[in-house]
């Protein structure tokens, strides 16, 4: 009868399997603390990839979901990337097809497309730009004023895009549902429940914009609020000095992540229930698996690759 492999058996087995195959694993700040433990990189999803493409790595293992390891693809045309699960995709992303891009497009032949990173290869490839939450307002605020934008998926960035730039867009009605639960009298309450926290907000959370409101009215302070995407809220966590007190409006796989790093100062989620089912299908067997048979291949098609990295590298050449 053969053993049962023991999580330690597990991890070891993963850090063989990585230099054997010269593979460099990726874990979003969502990812269980076990699989981000095994990581060479945690971050957000295009940080992950972009420093992936800097590695000579030949195998990428994206613990993450499909739309990342897509992105993972596309930048790093010669390696191949793996995603431990094939269930896991993500209901933002899938919320907007190339179809209704190019619809919209017919009637606005002069209209600019701005897309999430959050969003398919195919989705990427026909759009003039890719943004994240963190270079949004920048993306939007940099396209002459005039030109129609419509902006995908996600219509809560989007309000807190046009309430920053005092741009007009055509919002698509997409939303995560884990920041769909960041509703407005939540966080208020919390603050004044929480008197010496520092709220960080992302920007993709149901009250961004209203909250984004209140601040710039003087109705909240605004030393007591931050809009942040994951990776900023790593570094403002980073900043903080010890003893400080911060309510996390995202994921907890976050929350968890930061409280692990920064053990002398206190993470609090703003809901213990905001999780992302599919951000955990991946487990560190699905990790292993993934390393050792291989599994499951995640490519984008020449044509769309080179589209769709057009789209990225604007982006960042604005950054
Ligand atoms: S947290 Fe929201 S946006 Fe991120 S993968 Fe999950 S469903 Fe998609």
């Amino acid at each position: 009868m053969t053993r049962r492999m023991t999580r330690d058996d597990l991890v070891a087995e993963i850090q063989c399997l990585k230099k054997e195959k010269q593979a460099v694993i990726l874990a979003h700040n969502y990812q269980v603390g076990e699989v981000q433990a095994v990581a060479d990189f945690v971050g957000d999803s295009l940080d992950l990839s972009l420093r992936a493409a800097e590695t000579d790595a030949r195998i990428i293992v994206f613990a993450g979901v499909h739309f990342m390891a897509e992105t993972a693809a596309i930048l790093s045309p010669d390696k191949k990337v793996l995603i431990p699960s094939l269930e896991a995709g993500c209901s933002l992303a899938d919320s907007v097809t190339t179809e209704d891009i190019l619809r919209w497009r017919e009637k606005h032949p002069e209209g600019v497309v701005v897309s999430y990173v959050n969003t398919t290869a195919e989705v990427k490839a026909v759009s003039d730009y890719c943004c994240t939450s963190s270079n949004a307002v920048k993306v939007v605020a940099q396209i002459p004023e005039g030109r129609e934008i419509l902006f995908v998926p996600d219509f809560f960035l989007g309000t807190y895009v046009m309430r920053q730039t005092g741009r007009r867009l055509t919002l698509w009605p997409g939303h995560c549902h884990v920041h769909y639960r960041f509703t407005l009298s939540r966080l208020l309450d919390l603050l004044e429940a929480v008197p010496k926290a520092r709220l960080l907000v992302h920007p993709e959370s149901q009250a961004s914009w209203v909250l984004s409101e209140l601040v710039q009215q003087g109705q909240v302070p605004a030393d007591r609020v931050q809009f942040a995407s994951t990776g900023g809220m790593v570094r403002a966590a980073a900043e903080a000095p010890e003893g400080s007190v911060f309510l996390i409006a995202t994921e907890v796989g976050l929350v968890q992540r930061l409280q692990r790093e920064f053990p002398n100062k206190t993470f609090m989620p703003v809901d213990e229930e905001a999780v992302c089912e599919f951000m955990k299908m991946t487990t560190l067997e699905g990790v292993y698996r993934s390393l050792r048979d291989e599994v499951y291949p995640v490519t984008v098609p020449e044509e769309i690759r080179q589209r769709a990295e057009r789209a990225l590298r604007r982006m960042l050449e604005i950054r």
